[in-house]
């Protein structure tokens, strides 16, 4: 029975595809009732034309123009009653709208959303307005830096989702991560092989600061992959789907106080500076000499010999708790 279920052609598998079709045509009533009405493709080069936009690299202008896409990130943010959900960079707005919808489905969540472009910022509400009338008061729609952004500009979301702008993704997330203490989790669209590097664990080549850095306030996981075709303009490189959940920071090793967020981060920069060090070398510049770092290592309980690409993020912390005992 499992295994049939498993190919798609047993019982469950049947009432699991009628569960599936029962509940999208409920989300199809509750949009309808709702008045959300997703972009299409023409819509938003229609409306990129009409307002003078034309994508550009530098802002990582890269617009989903397919409704599926947009519904299933909507999903994967498992939007909650209650729930304020900070969208970065919603560009021309078939994402934003998609998470009204969910908005709408979760009872009275509410949603604001922080573009850079102050074109693209200045026509969302417009587009809002016209595409989900009975909705458009639960946005606030900010032109802002994501990168500088905190609880004086966006109050307190509890879950993000975004289509990041690719080339300051994993710096966006660090800073919403620092200054939103409430944002609990999240799911993110970015750049395939940065999703790996978000997700990678100690020992994967692709292990790094950013990995352990991430891993500090959060749990990453991926969540599946994106064509490049879905957007406009098609990117030279295809996306993946990264979920996160907040957790607490590591301790510090017994008998020392946990390290600040900062300590720790210097030391991750240090072991990832000169990845191909022991760290009793990489570390030396940050302990002040080589037999000082490796005194530090040996009191946090790590090998002075070990590489950076092998330590967990509590090894980090513990190691910048040494620091203090
Ligand atoms: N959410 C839209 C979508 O999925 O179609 C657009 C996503 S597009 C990949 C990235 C968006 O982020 C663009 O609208 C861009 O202008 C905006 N952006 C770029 N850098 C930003 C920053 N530092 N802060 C806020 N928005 C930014």
């Amino acid at each position: 029975m499992r295994d049939r279920a498993r190919s798609g052609t047993g019982p469950n598998a049947q009432l699991g595809s009628s569960v599936r079709r029962i509940w999208a045509r409920i989300r199809g009533v509750v949009s309808a009732v709702a008045g959300v009405r997703l972009l299409g493709a023409r819509d938003i080069r229609d409306i990129a034309g009409r307002i003078g936009v034309r994508p550009t690299k530098k802002l990582g202008q890269n617009f989903v123009i397919e409704q599926g896409t947009v519904r299933q990130i909507a999903a994967l943010a498992g939007v909650r009653p209650g729930d304020l959900i900070l969208e970065v960079g919603p560009g021309i707005g078939s994402l934003t709208l998609a998470l009204l919808d969910a908005a709408v489905g979760a009872g009275d969540a509410r949603l604001v959303a922080v573009e850079i472009d102050p074109v693209l910022a200045a026509e969302l509400p417009k587009t809002i307005a016209d595409r989900a009338p009975e909705s458009a008061g639960r946005v606030d729609v900010l032109t802002a830096d994501a990168l500088a952004v905190g609880e004086a500009e966006v109050g307190a979301p509890t879950v993000l989702a975004a289509n990041l702008p690719y080339n300051v993704s994993v710096p966006v997330l660090l800073n919403l991560l620092a200054a939103l203490p409430s944002l609990a989790r999240g799911i993110v669209m970015v750049q395939a092989e940065v999703a790996d590097r978000m997700c990678a664990g100690p020992g994967s080549r692709v292990y790094g600061a950013p990995s352990a850095k991430l891993a500090w306030y959060a749990s990453a996981r991926s969540a599946g992959t994106v064509p490049r075709t879905v957007f406009w303009p098609v990117p030279n490189v295809d996306s993946k789907l990264v979920q996160f959940t907040r957790h607490d920071p590591p301790a510090g090793a017994s008998g020392a106080a946990a390290a600040s967020r900062e300590d720790v981060f210097a030391v991750i920069e240090a072991a990832f500076g000169q990845r191909r060090k022991t760290l009793r070398a990489a570390l030396a510049g940050w302990a002040g000499s080589a037999p000082e770092a490796e005194r530090l290592l040996r009191l946090a309980g790590v090998d002075p010999g070990a590489r950076g690409e092998s330590l967990t993020v509590a090894q980090f912390a513990r190691v910048a708790a040494a620091r203090s005992m």
